[in-house]
């Protein structure tokens, strides 16, 4: 198998010493100055997946439209600096993204205020700091935010609906089934009530509605299923209260390849269908085109990123195990969705032979295989392995599994490395004990 450089950031290149560079860095010089476990993010790359969503949408929806970048696939300071410019919108879930967003001077009225339980505290937050739209999710959370806000300024808020849509990825990934967690079910009859429980609440101000249905969807159907779902209920929500829908955000979901053998889908073409499902729903519907977000998370950060771990040992049983110094820790997900990825010899890139091997994280637990099968040039000890579509809901979830460090973080661009983020010290871990 040759090396899978379309899976890698857009400017990855094999250099003359057969290694692996990213944004004109060798990532063997990286992984020299920096140790690893290492994350590498590539800065034209967020650049390129943010500007293309924005111009796609753009291009192909006639009302206002904002993309809405889902911070929890990665959330960091340096990667807001980028976005803000770019005149992307941020999704968070915490008050914790919501300071990260805040100290990176996202600015506030960009900002949607995700989640199913979202705490007082958190709520306090989010209207101290005037973000734009809080997103309400259930009829606990209106009565208290209602509280919450009747204290400052009328505070805008779309509802999340539940649209009953059936999404064909892992379970864990959907989010808009009849039984989801997530949002007030249209069928029964839940979100009338949390429609009604809004409008009473004078402190809120109802602009529309919010229905994201899972992720790594690469099928259109269901999204039309749901933005059909969701106009139907604002039709019928105007026709029965008065209200009408202003705003509306089909969500996110948008899929990436991860490994060679994963279908090729053009998630801008999606995102075109995806627009021309709305305007058409608002026209069935007569309702005047509302203004949009969309909320590609994944899709926008996935593939700028690029882990790096060291070989550790090479052990020979019913299959090559190559044990590498990260795993479930800083990539959770080969074990919590069955994820595959593909990975290349970044120390080597070809050397002629090619064998198939298992790569092993380090940490105490069977299953903490970052991949199962990948046919690489025999790793030796000490040999770099580079792991791309690394950027997304890795870091973001990583843990001290073991009493492990989080990796470090790197930005490359035009040659230069930047280190945004230090390896934590043992001193940190201790601390926490
Ligand atoms: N929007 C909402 C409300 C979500 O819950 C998520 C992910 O869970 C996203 C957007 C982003 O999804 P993805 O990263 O698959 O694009």
């Amino acid at each position: 198998m040759s090396v899978p450089l379309e899976l890698f950031p857009d400017t990855t290149r094999v250099t003359l010493a057969n290694t692996l560079a990213v944004g004109g860095c060798d990532l063997v010089d990286l992984a020299a100055r920096f140790g690893t476990p290492l994350y590498v993010y590539d800065a034209a790359t967020v650049l390129a997946r943010a500007g293309a969503y924005r111009e796609a949408l753009r291009a192909s929806y006639p009302g206002r439209a904002t993309v809405c970048y889902a911070g929890k696939a990665y959330l960091a300071p340096w990667l807001l600096s980028l976005l803000a410019p770019e005149g992307l919108g941020l999704d968070v879930v915490s008050a914790g993204e919501l300071l990260v967003a805040g100290r990176a001077g996202f600015p506030r009225e960009r900002i949607y205020f995700h989640g199913n339980n979202k705490g007082e505290d958190e709520l306090n937050t989010a209207i101290e700091a005037g973000i734009g739209r809080i997103v309400v999710d259930n009829l606990d959370e209106i009565a208290l935010l209602g509280r919450v806000a009747s204290r400052g300024a009328r505070q805008q808020v779309l509802l999340r609906l539940g649209p009953g849509v059936e999404v064909r990825t892992h379970a864990h990934l959907t989010t808009g089934a009849p039984d989801t967690k997530f949002g007030l079910d249209i069928q029964s009859g839940a979100a009338e009530v949390g429609v009604r429980a809004i409008l009473a609440q004078p402190s809120l101000e109802l602009r529309g509605f919010h229905a994201h249905i899972g992720s790594q969807i690469t099928d259109i159907k269901p999204y039309r299923e749901s933005i059909e779902r969701v106009f139907a209920f604002a039709a019928a929500m105007r026709e029965k209260t008065g209200f009408t829908m202003t705003e509306m955000s089909p969500g996110g979901g948008y899929p990436v390849r991860y490994s060679p053998t994963d279908p090729k889908v053009d998630p801008l073409a999606m995102v075109r269908e995806v627009a021309a499902a709305i305007v058409a729903a608002a026209k069935k519907h007569a309702f005047d085109l509302p203004e949009i977000t969309i909320e590609p998370g994944r899709s926008i950060i996935a593939s700028a990123g690029v882990a790096v771990y060291r070989v550790g040992s090479v052990k020979k049983a019913s299959r090559i195990y190559v044990a590498v110094d990260g795993g479930m820790a800083d990539n959770i997900r080969p074990t919590a969705y069955d994820a595959r990825y593909t990975a290349a010899l970044a120390s080597r890139v070809e050397d002629g032979g090619q064998t198939d091997v298992a790569i092993a994280g380090k940490y105490c637990e069977t299953g903490d295989i970052l991949i199962q099968k990948v046919t690489l040039p025999l790793p030796r000890v000490g040999d770099l392995i580079a792991v791309p579509v690394s950027g997304a809901y890795q870091l973001a979830m990583a843990s001290n599994y073991n009493m492990a460090a989080r990796p470090a973080v790197v930005v490359v661009a035009d040659a230069d490395a930047t280190l945004v983020h230090a390896r934590e010290t043992f001193e940190d871990l201790v601390a926490r004990a």
